[in-house]
């Protein structure tokens, strides 16, 4: 009889032979793979089922051309895509990312981690990602729009309120909902629980932009709690400084952390005095300018080129929220060495198989991104409810339950890891708990 370990090699083998260059795909699958070997044993109908096989496959992967025009009227061409991955137990749901390193391998790897996030919040979405190497870095708002509007003009045939609901990623934030909504209902009608990540004037939920920024801060206080610990005091490094990073430098303050760095593509900011969030917001939101900027008008800040994770000084807490793969083992031993204790990750995959296992192999606190970053993926689910509900919930209800979301998923990934014997191991805790969920709603729906 194949044993638990033997299946999940074999199928990791046949999946890299079919996905060969896929490799942000492989990763996330090899990541996920890692951590099931007790749940195999306790589910020897998962190997029957060839589940593994059915679970990497998305159910369907649309690809369709962009033309648009810039501001000298040159015609360009980009690439959109929407992978809808998983939809076992509710519509596909995910966001679209506007990025010139947007292709299958990324946008799968996103798709496939957001089926088990969105489970873990315990909401009825399924997972899907989609998106576009378009770069709206630079660009003026007439040519986004342009682009937002072709984009969605082909987008349009393939989504809706119970089939697939997109939300915004890197490079789509309110600007681009709007653009991407206002061409929907042109060509079809108002329908609000098309797209979350609305702004709040035609069906946006409050407390949605600060979302997942606020829920990882949650997460990562459940954690500490959890190990008798708190933010206060506590010297924080972020990096990035887009929704995510604003909303993880303000709640993290708020809770008595001092976060001392943001970074951008090309470099970072150390600011020993705290990052100042209402400056932060200003450079990036209000005049979309880099961090040159804020550190040139905030006098105890100063600029480094390069990554954030090559800094030098001490460090209690890590939490990413800038991109894949931005630790890898030399940073993560940087970390430990400068005295990281916990990482949580608002980005998605922000460290590298090799980082986790330094973690791992330092007993550091690990609060992996489908946990970690599920708040903003709950609130969009929230924000659903509301829409057709035709209702707006209260900032302080919207929050309230987004709080209770990240520390339900703490709770499930900490008592799955001891169910299981895994002492602290989260990152194996929610990667089981999603993981036996979703294989139960697919085994109970048959071959499909
Ligand atoms: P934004 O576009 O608002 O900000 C992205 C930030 O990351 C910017 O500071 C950007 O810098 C930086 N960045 C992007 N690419 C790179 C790169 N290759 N190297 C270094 N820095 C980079 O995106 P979000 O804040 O929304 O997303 C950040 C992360 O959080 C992503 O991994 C996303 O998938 C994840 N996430 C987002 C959610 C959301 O609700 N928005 C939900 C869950 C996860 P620059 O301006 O120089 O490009």
């Amino acid at each position: 009889m194949t044993t638990a370990k033997e299946y999940i090699q074999a199928s990791f083998e046949a999946i890299k032979a079919r996905n060969p260059h896929e490799t942000e795909f492989l990763q996330a699958v090899e990541e996920l793979f890692n951590t099931l070997e007790p749940v195999f044993e306790a589910h020897p109908e998962y190997i029957t089922e060839n589940i593994l096989a059915r679970i990497v496959e998305p159910e369907r992967v649309i690809s369709f051309r962009v033309p648009w025009t810039d501001k000298d009227g040159k015609v360009q061409v980009n690439r959109g895509s929407r992978v809808q991955f998983n939809s076992a137990v509710g519509p596909y749901k995910g966001g679209l990312r506007f990025h010139p390193t947007v292709n299958q391998s990324i946008l799968k790897f996103l798709g496939f981690e957001q089926i088990f996030k969105n489970v873990l919040t315990g909401l009825p979405i399924g997972g899907g990602k989609g998106g576009s190497d378009f770069d709206p870095k630079g660009k003026t708002d007439a040519e986004v729009m342009r682009f937002c509007q072709s984009f969605m003009t082909e987008l349009q045939k393939y989504i809706g309120p119970s089939l697939d609901v997109p939300a915004g990623d890197i490079g789509v934030g309110g600007r681009e909902i709007g653009y991407m909504f206002g061409q929907y209902k042109r060509l079809r009608q108002f329908d609000a629980g098309v797209l979350t990540g609305k702004p709040l004037g035609f069906g946006g939920s409050l407390i949605r932009p600060e979302a997942t920024g606020y829920g990882l801060v949650y997460f990562a206080n459940e954690i500490l709690k959890a190990n008798d610990k708190s933010f206060q005091d506590q010297t924080v490094l972020i990096s990035g400084s887009g929704n995510v990073a604003q909303f993880a430098v303000q709640k993290a303050t708020e809770l008595g952390a001092k976060v001392i760095s943001v970074s951008d593509s090309n470099g970072y900011v150390i600011d020993e005095t705290g990052i100042d969030f209402d400056l932060l917001v200003d450079v990036k939101e209000k005049r979309r300018a880099r961090l040159t900027e804020y550190a040139a008008e905030k006098e105890t800040a100063q600029y480094f080129e390069g990554s954030v994770w090559n800094y030098q000084g001490h460090v209690d807490i890590a939490l990413p929220c800038a991109t894949q793969n931005e630790i890898d083992g030399e940073k993560a031993e940087r970390l430990v060495k400068n005295g990281a204790y916990l990482v949580a990750e608002g980005a998605n995959m922000p460290s590298n198989l090799d980082a986790i296992n330094v973690y791992k192999a330092n007993d550091v606190l690990y609060g992996l991104a489908k946990a970690a970053n599920a708040g903003g993926v709950a609130v969009s689910a929230l924000e659903m409810s509301q829409n057709s509900q035709r209702l707006s919930w209260t900032s302080e209800e919207v929050d309230s339950r987004l709080k209770d979301i990240m520390a339900n998923i703490f709770a499930t990934a900490k008592e799955t890891a001891e169910k299981y014997d895994l002492g602290k191991d989260y990152l194996a805790g929610a990667n089981i708990a999603a993981f036996e969920k979703i294989a139960g709603a697919m085994i109970a729906q048959g071959l499909v």
